[in-house]
């Protein structure tokens, strides 16, 4: 039967009251159930985006395996748009490369250049492997998906997306493979969307293609509690809102790219997080949709949904600020002139008689000297006594739907930690997380501690596929 027979498809509304992420789920079970039973030209079908990030295509069998579960997904009647990253550490070693070629900052525009030949490396392998296997495919650069963004090379934005090329494979019955993390920008210079980057490009598809689900396939089962690599009984989230995902992504937890957890959110795209190492179904993430029933019966209850971590922190404390209006608003303005972002900022009550008092802020490692900088040149003009800076500090940040509200989350939290030794440097919280900074060398024994604390240990141990790490 030709396959332009088989486009008929009923397809679920999205934004629908009902349950429809296992809604999605039922369909693409029972579908291929139904389409032995439907006439022949009325087949039941969803349209999916799947990503496969690095560790699912580092090598040739993990290519293949790919390709197989991508042709299983097709033969079910699927209409099947894909996103690809680099294969395994391919983008760091690019990276490596260009050190090594010119030490100096390298220009924006080729490292660009540079780095997204990894995805275009592993589309063009996909296709080849799909088409192996008897089903038809074609992959397209970021520019050829329609992936349109600012100019600011190695962190663009997108501005614009507009997938025809792949609309009109898809409806020729191909498989569309995308090269994640690229776009082109208004001076159709090469761009990309930053390390990470492909998760963002799979999530705008599925919302620009208006796809049933966006799968994004790892080398993990799904969302854990905790990173598994450094707590290996950590439990699998079955279902979790887009809004805990979002301050989990945010505090350091590596599973998602935070920008396409923040685009899911706006365009209202289903996510499904799972590994292509194994059948297991992963972790749902909800939009737009209020809790369900067994979240209800236990609303009254602080919802923990996991523990992000972040190690690759420091931090910057002015001493001695005279505590006056303005101070703060300073020392933070100096700091972002400079570009950097900074995450936690603490000001201690002024107790001493000469009535100043001390500013904190954690930062990315990586931006530490920049901004202690920054702010050593206010020091003599505002007249604080020091700056000093910590490399080397850990958060961990406890999230959960309702925590702020309820004290006995954070003693049990910080009585963990007493219980393990470890000193908490900082702590602020939000509605729906807690977080503390502890010295690096002690974060996996915080982030273990305060796992068993909340009894969220499983008894069988997360398994990691693949990965290096890296
Ligand atoms: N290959 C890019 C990176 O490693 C983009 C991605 O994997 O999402 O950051
Ligand atoms: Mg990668």
């Amino acid at each position: 039967m030709p396959e332009d027979f088989q486009r008929h498809t009923c397809r679920y509304v999205r934004n629908s009251p009902v349950d429809w992420a296992s809604l999605v789920n039922t369909v693409v079970e029972l579908q291929a159930l139904f389409s032995a039973l439907l006439p022949q030209n009325c087949t039941l079908m969803a349209l999916l985006v799947q990503k496969f990030g690095g560790s699912s295509v580092a090598d040739v069998e993990a290519m293949k395996r790919v390709a197989r579960r991508i042709v299983e997904t097709r033969k079910a009647g699927n209409d099947v748009a894909v996103v690809v990253s680099a294969m395994g550490d391919t983008t760091d070693d690019l990276l490596d490369l260009a050190k090594a070629i010119s030490p100096g900052p390298p220009p924006e525009r080729e490292m660009d250049m540079l780095l997204t030949a990894g995805e275009r490396i592993s589309m063009a392998l996909l296709a080849m492997a799909i088409e192996d296997l008897g089903v038809r495919a074609r992959s397209f650069t970021g520019e050829q998906a329609g992936m349109r963004t600012d100019k600011s090379h190695g962190r663009a934005r997108l501005l614009d997306v507009t997938p025809d090329r792949v609309k009109a494979a898809l409806a020729e019955g191909y498989v569309a493979i995308v090269a994640g993390f690229q776009g082109v920008s208004e001076d159709e210079d090469v761009t990309t969307l930053g390390r990470g980057g492909s998760d963002t490009t799979a999530v705008a598809l599925a919302a620009a293609l208006d796809a049933n689900v966006c799968e994004i396939y790892t080398d993990v089962d799904g969302l854990y509690t905790a990173d598994p690599r450094i707590v290996p009984s950590a439990s699998r989230v079955t279902r979790i809102t887009i809004e805990e995902t979002l301050e989990m992504a945010a505090q350091g937890a590596k599973i998602l790219h935070l920008r396409a957890v923040e685009y899911a959110r706006r365009f209202n795209v289903p996510l499904h997080v799972r590994s292509s190492f194994s059948d297991q179904e992963g972790t749902w993430i909800l939009v737009g949709r209020p809790l369900t029933s067994d979240q209800e019966e236990t609303m009254e209850e602080p919802l923990i949904s996991g523990i992000a971590h972040d190690k690759s922190l420091g931090k910057v404390t002015a001493v001695g600020i005279p505590d006056q209006p303005g101070a703060a608003a300073k020392v933070v303005g100096a700091v972002a002139a400079q570009g950097v972002s900074i995450d936690m900022i603490v000001q201690n009550v002024s107790t001493s008689s000469a009535s100043t008092s001390d500013i904190s802020f954690t930062l990315p490692e990586s931006e530490g000297a920049a901004a202690v900088a920054a702010v050593r040149e206010l020091q003599h003009e505002m007249g604080f006594a020091d700056v000093l800076y910590t490399s080397h500090v850990g958060k961990l940040s406890l999230v959960g739907a309702g925590l702020r509200s309820n004290p006995n989350v954070a003693h049990r939290l910080f009585g963990a930690l007493a219980d393990a030794g470890i000193n908490i440097e900082m702590i602020s919280t939000s509605e729906i997380r807690i977080s503390v900074i502890t010295d690096q060398t002690d974060l996996a024994d915080a982030v273990r501690s305060v796992h068993t604390a909340f009894a969220l240990d499983a008894d069988t141990e997360a398994v990691v596929y693949g990965g290096t790490g890296r």
